[in-house]
């Protein structure tokens, strides 16, 4: 999907500010050895100025970043001009694009056999060396590709850099042989280094790649020897003299002759093999000790090479498969105020839809305000996103240069987006909320809220139902799902039209089931009707530890009503206090809590919702008495032992007494049944030495079941 823009005059401004802020990262890698911005971002933005050069091909100017490799030399070293062209490789940016370069090699290829050499990517910096009569006598940069810069003073503290070649008496030396390779900084040296940095007040190093290429380019040779850099090779540059014929064979070449070359490579015959190398690549990276970032698949035949040859940039032998990249560059369309069921109001991204590891995102919250400030992003803004431990997406930050001149930094509105009412920020927090409670969008929340999983679970009650029903005034709060009758929903008017221009309705079958689900809400455990009620800082925890301690919505509300005792007051300790506090006291939930909800319960409006809920039928109580199925294992005593497939052994555990039955913790000669899974220990052996009877998990699915008792052994 290209998004390069359908008018010229767009195409043209935005390929000359992708130009502009590409040479000004390439400046701040290639020579600084200092980036800004991730690759995975820097690749975005040449990947859309890419796009719009395919879209409009007369806008492609010899300068562009697309068509160079790196950047010139800098002053600091001797400039070498390379005896071959020094390039850069072509990128599959996934499995897709490189079906697509082997099914292009394929093309050229035709009938003739066609293997390829897999190489790890190794994320370092690429380095020629030239031996003369088997001495090293140059190492240079890559540079732009055709000049770089002579670095040999640096490389020659390398360790693993041979200073000669390694020769059987045999051979003699060639008189001159250039290869190349990459040279790289493990990650632990990264690590080491960057402590190191930062213990001396110095910025540390972006990644490791920048900091092998920084330390190869340092004026004192005694500074590159410091800093632990390795090497692997994968060229040679001049295979005829050497009698050469293919790329696997110039790695054993290399080996022979003392370089390291990574052990990591694999040689595949067919396109499938490369596909199944690249796509398992991905799970070795971080389990090696230096970073990768793709993989490198070459035509292993030279003759091959040769026919298929080269592009300005990259040869159309080779491809970088580079893995997914977490991150991605889109525009910031709009910055949305979403507002929160306790009236916090979120400023959410919308921006340009874009792939990121795997799927599209098009939106992801900025959080509060201060968040939006501190990132400072703005509308309009070319945006790196990613998605943040691979799921949930979030905005990285803008690219600044890209920014339009005069774009104004966003605020928080002043005023609700959705009611219009004031905003509040209390001092010392971070979000904005708006303060009416008779805001819409902040009721249908709280209705959502109730009807949500973790709630009351009213499966099928949507937020599309929801807005219907206020809107057509049938629900004011949560208590009203309670009124809700089959005829008023099967005609619930759901504001879409039908082909034949009448209106669409739920009608009859969804509300038979949604008013079945209402029903069956009612008699939610109390933990859930807590958490569904909405009260700020009553999570689904805090829920089930009040119900527990209070057993119902009036013990609660009875210790809310409780004026709480206040440490400083008659001598009163902060201990003390919080001691002598009913509901603060309680583990896990302590004086903020207990405030809110002595704040929630003080309102007089939510007291009234609670007793219409109750009028409503709604259980405010653990149900402690009236038992739900009949009592049937009454007097029997079961204990669980070893591993149940189907079950935990709570699980088992809570069935089995909801039957009425007692679980035991071990075996004893009351016990009336065990029930054995796998891998059952002592409580098995005693069991057979009391002459208990043993049961499977088969039998336990059937008591269960049926709710009949097991028959009696004999
Ligand atoms: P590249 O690094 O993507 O690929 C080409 C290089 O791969 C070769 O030159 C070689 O050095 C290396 N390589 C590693 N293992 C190899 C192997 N087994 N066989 C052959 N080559 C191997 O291309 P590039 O032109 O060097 O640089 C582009 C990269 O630099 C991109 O990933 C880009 O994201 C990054 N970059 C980042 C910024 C930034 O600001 N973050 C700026 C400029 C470039």
């Amino acid at each position: 999907m290209s998004s390069a823009p359908a008018d010229r005059g767009a195409a043209t401004e935005r390929a000359e500010a992708l130009r502009r802020e590409i040479a000004h990262h390439d400046y701040r890698y290639y020579a600084l050895d200092a980036p800004e911005i991730s690759d995975a971002a820097y690749d975005s933005l040449v990947r859309e100025l890419r796009e719009i050069e395919e879209a409009w091909p007369e806008l492609v100017t010899p300068d562009s970043p697309t068509q160079r490799v790196g950047v010139a030399p800098t002053a600091t070293f001797a400039p070498v001009a390379h005896s071959q062209r020094m390039y850069s490789l072509d990128n599959a940016m996934d499995l897709d694009e490189l079906d697509a370069w082997l099914a292009r090699v394929r093309d050229a290829v035709g009938e003739r056999e066609c293997g390829f050499v897999c190489e790890l990517k190794i994320d370092g910096s690429s380095l020629a060396l030239v031996y003369e009569d088997g001495a090293l006598v140059r190492a240079a940069t890559r540079g732009d590709g055709r000049t770089g810069e002579d670095v040999t003073a640096n490389v020659r503290t390398i360790r693993d850099v041979p200073l000669r070649l390694r020769w059987d008496a045999s051979d003699s030396a060639p008189a001159r042989v250039e290869v190349r390779g990459e040279v790289y900084m493990p990650k632990a040296s990264f690590e080491r280094l960057n402590e190191a940095q930062e213990e001396a007040g110095q910025p540390p190093f972006a990644n490791p790649r920048n900091a092998a290429a920084g330390a190869v380019r340092q004026k004192d040779p005694a500074v590159t020897a410091s800093r632990d850099l390795a090497t692997f090779l994968y060229q040679v540059v001049d295979v005829r003299p050497l009698g050469l014929t293919r790329q696997s064979d110039a790695l054993e070449w290399l080996r022979a002759a003392g370089f390291r070359v990574n052990p990591d490579v694999v040689t595949c015959a067919s396109a499938e093999e490369v596909r199944a190398y690249c796509a398992s690549a991905v799970e070795k990276r971080d389990d090696l000790p230096y970073e990768i970032d793709g993989v490198v698949v070459k035509v292993d035949s030279f003759a091959l090479q040769e026919e298929l040859g080269y592009t300005s940039k990259s040869p159309r032998w080779a491809i970088a498969f580079k893995f997914p990249p977490e991150e991605k560059t889109t525009v910031l369309r709009e910055i949305r105020v979403q507002v929160g069921r306790t009236g916090a109001l979120t400023p959410l991204a919308e921006f340009d839809p874009v792939t990121v590891a795997g799927s599209t995102i098009a939106r992801a919250t900025l959080h509060n305000s201060d968040e939006v400030r501190r990132k400072d992003v703005r509308i309009g803004d070319t945006i790196v996103v990613r998605k943040a431990g691979d799921v949930i997406p979030e905005v990285v930050g803008p690219v600044i240069g890209m920014r339009e001149p005069g774009a104004p930094e966003w605020r928080m509105p002043a005023e609700c987006p959705s009611c219009g009412g004031p905003v509040w920020r209390p001092e010392g927090e971070v979000v904005s909320r708006c303060t009416n409670v008779g805001c819409p969008a902040q009721r249908l929340e709280r209705l959502g809220h109730w009807a949500g999983r973790g709630a009351m679970d009213i499966d099928g009650m949507g937020a599309e139902i929801i807005t219907r029903l206020v809107e057509r005034d049938l629900v004011h709060d949560v208590a009203d799902f309670y009124l809700l009758d089959e005829a008023t929903l099967a005609a619930l008017d759901m504001g879409r039209l039908k082909k034949d221009g009448s209106p669409v309705v739920l009608g009859p079958v969804v509300a038979a089931k949604l008013v079945a689900t209402i029903d069956a809400s009612r008699t939610r455990p109390l933990a859930r009707v807590l958490f569904g009620l909405g009260i700020r800082h009553v999570g689904s925890t805090v829920a089930e530890v009040l119900a527990a301690e209070f057993g119902s919505l009036d013990g609660l509300m009875d210790a809310a009503a409780l004026e709480p005792p206040r440490a400083g007051e008659n001598g009163l300790t902060i201990a003390a206090a919080l001691a002598a506090d009913p509901i603060a006291r309680v583990e896990g939930v302590g004086p903020t809590i207990a405030a809110s909800i002595r704040a929630f319960f003080g309102n007089p409006d939510n007291c009234a919702l609670v007793e219409r809920l109750r009028e409503r039928g709604v259980r405010l109580a653990e149900e402690r008495s009236e038992p739900a199925r009949p009592q049937t294992l009454d007097g029997l005593t079961f204990v669980l032992t070893g591993a149940l497939e189907r079950f935990t052994r709570d699980e088992a555990g809570a069935a089995l007494k909801e039957l009425g039955a007692k679980v035991a913790g071990s075996v004893s000669k009351k016990t009336s049944f065990v029930i054995a899974g796998e891998d059952a220990g002592s409580k098995y052996d005693k069991a057979l030495a009391l002459g208990v009877p043993v049961l499977g998990e088969d039998d336990l699915v059937r008591i269960l079941e049926s709710g009949e008792p097991p028959a009696p052994a004999g």
